[in-house]
């Protein structure tokens, strides 16, 4: 929606300018300042940049929570959807940590979905209703993205990470214990087995190579 505020801001602008520009001896209604049509774009823009806004407050949220988790500060930033077809360092990726050979950005890219899936998750963090699977990703994601930062190069190995701290992160974000457990074992059970080749691995379970034996381990939430 950000398009649509810089529309109505080049419009309010172009009101201002025209305004500036005439001669009163003209026409002196002409003359008037244009209170009501740089009211109405002003207020129209403000209302096109909420969603934006919106998403950026949810990943500087996410920012924070996970920097709490993790000891280090990181943070996240959300794309736009007309910035899917625009951003070619993503590669259309859910999310996206650029590195070099020695270093590593410490923001994540997310992309437009993920943050609506953080936003659904902040509006109501233990509730397991339509949105539960945007949620569950969207957590995932940010907690994917942070083994990155970390510096984790391994998808593999980033997403085995993340999936024994999905329950932390989403405790941190407000979930009750119980909610979080849920979550941290949905991703496991029903996202994980389908992720794609270089993502999924077998060692990724109880007593496997990628345990790390946290409590929040989803094989150790499991009743
Ligand atoms: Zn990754």
């Amino acid at each position: 929606m950000l398009l649509l505020t810089v529309l109505f801001a080049a419009l309010a602008a172009w009101t201002l300018w025209r305004w500036w520009r005439i001669n009163p001896d003209d026409n002196p209604l002409d003359a008037r300042f244009p209170l009501v049509p740089l009211a109405v774009y002003g207020t129209l823009a403000a209302l096109a940049y909420l969603p934006t806004l919106r998403a950026d407050l949810a990943a500087a949220r996410a920012g924070r929570a996970i920097s709490v988790l993790e000891g280090r500060k990181l943070a996240y930033r959300c794309g736009s959807t007309l910035g899917v077809f625009f951003d070619r360092d993503t590669d259309m990726a859910v999310g996206y940590v650029r590195w070099t050979e020695d270093s590593i950005e410490q923001t994540a890219k997310l992309r437009h979905e993920v943050c609506e899936g953080l936003q659904r998750f902040l509006a109501a963090p233990n509730a397991v209703d339509a949105n539960w699977r945007d949620k569950v990703i969207a957590i995932h994601v940010l907690a994917h993205e942070a083994r990155h930062m970390l510096g984790e190069r391994s998808e593999a190995r980033a997403e085995c990470q993340a999936i024994q701290r999905n329950a932390l992160l989403a405790r941190q974000l407000g979930a009750s214990e119980d909610a979080a457990r849920e979550l941290a074992l949905a991703y496991w059970r029903d996202i994980y087995p389908h992720a794609p080749p270089g993502y999924f691995s077998s060692d990724c379970r109880g007593g496997g190579a990628l345990d790390e034996k946290l409590p929040s381990s989803p094989w150790n939430l499991a009743r």
